[in-house]
């Protein structure tokens, strides 16, 4: 992806509300560029900043220091009628979908057309194509109220892409759709950024969202990123406690264990988590250790696994696993308790 040019350069964002005697520094210092045509996660804990941030990116939020660039325009230089030419080219999607529920499916895609004049005959025809790219061709005349989530979901999309924007930003889009509706209104995105080359920015609380289309990752904590690069490198690998904090908060399940320095966390990839390995390590070794949890998952197709084990308390002992790790490429890191936990 980087090879393509920045739609986006953010730098130096920073944005803080200052209410009555409180000041609050709601994003802080992010600078990153993202390229035309890939998908851009942006994730974080509740407050950490991304919504404030995501409307930075349509200048609905000022920025109180540095500057969003956006295919080469500053937005905070643009003037009102600038600016609405240039949203035009931002579109967004959001939780709550923001249908119209007295218009049919059809006069809800078509009304950003009909905003810019388009006459009624040709707007329908887009409309209906647009229905067609996300598969509700024929609920074109029923109403929002009859249609499920991810159908009115679908709506939005549509209408999100009437005026062929360059990016859409999707901010929480799927969290309010079961796992199943999800899966399908993600795979419908991933097929339109692929078809139509859009650039599409989501943002999510959802590691699970980001592992299944995003490119890459920015993770923000207390405003700031906190890491950012391929989503397949920050799986295997999450070298920042915020990072650590969602890939791994699932790890520990319900199953809480005496914990003590002997705890580590080893990151496997595709290749490693087929082998038997904790089989081979004994035989290796001699020495034993004790799987505390293990979870593995499937990223872009290729298998990451992740464990807490538990290794001998005799360092030498400790002292041959690890360099046994170390050997077949295996990260066997301390495990954190304040995020594995
Ligand atoms: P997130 O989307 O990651 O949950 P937000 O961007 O909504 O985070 O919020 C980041 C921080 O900024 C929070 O501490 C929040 O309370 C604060 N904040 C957001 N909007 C406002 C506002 N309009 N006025 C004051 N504080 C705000």
């Amino acid at each position: 992806m980087q090879q393509n040019e920045p739609i986006y350069r953010l730098r130096q964002v920073t944005k803080i509300f200052a209410d009555k005697n409180v000041q609050t520094t709601a994003v802080d210092h992010v600078d990153f560029d993202i390229y035309e045509g890939e998908i851009f996660g942006i994730i974080g804990m509740s407050g950490a900043g991304k919504s404030t941030l995501v409307r930075t990116l349509n200048r609905l939020e000022e920025v109180s220091e540095g500057e969003v660039i956006f295919d080469g325009k500053v937005l905070g230089d643009l003037s009102e009628k600038e600016l609405r030419a240039t949203r035009k080219e931002i579109a967004m999607i959001f939780q709550s979908f923001h249908l119209l529920n007295q218009k049919t499916v059809l006069d809800n895609v078509t009304l950003p057309l009909k905003l810019v004049g388009v006459g009624k005959k040709e707007r329908n025809k887009r409309g209906l194509e647009l229905l067609r790219i996300v598969g509700l061709t024929e609920k074109a005349k029923a109403y929002p109220a009859q249609l499920s989530g991810g159908q009115k979901q679908r709506v939005a999309i549509a209408r999100a892409l009437a005026l062929q924007p360059k990016v859409l930003l999707c901010d929480e889009a799927t969290s309010a759709l079961d796992p199943k509706i999800t899966e399908e209104i993600l795979n419908l995105l991933e097929s339109i950024n692929r078809t139509m080359n859009l650039t599409i920015i989501m943002i999510t609380h959802e590691m699970k969202v980001i592992e299944k289309i995003c490119h890459r990752v920015a993770i923000i904590d207390h405003g700031s990123v906190a890491e950012l690069g391929n989503v397949k490198e920050i799986f295997a690998n999450p070298k920042s406690k915020a990072a650590q904090k969602l890939v791994l908060p699932t790890l520990m399940g319900d199953n809480p264990f005496d914990w003590n320095n002997e705890c580590y966390r080893i990151v496997f990839n595709g290749f490693a988590a087929t082998e038997p390995i904790i089989a081979n390590l004994v035989q290796t070794t001699g020495e034993n250790i004790n799987i505390l949890s293990a979870n593995t998952r499937s990223v872009g197709g290729i298998a990451y696994g992740q464990m807490i084990v538990e290794l001998p308390k005799e360092p030498q002992g400790r002292k041959r696993v690890l360099d046994y790790f170390a050997q077949i490429g295996i990260t066997a890191v301390e495990a954190d308790r304040e995020v594995v936990v």
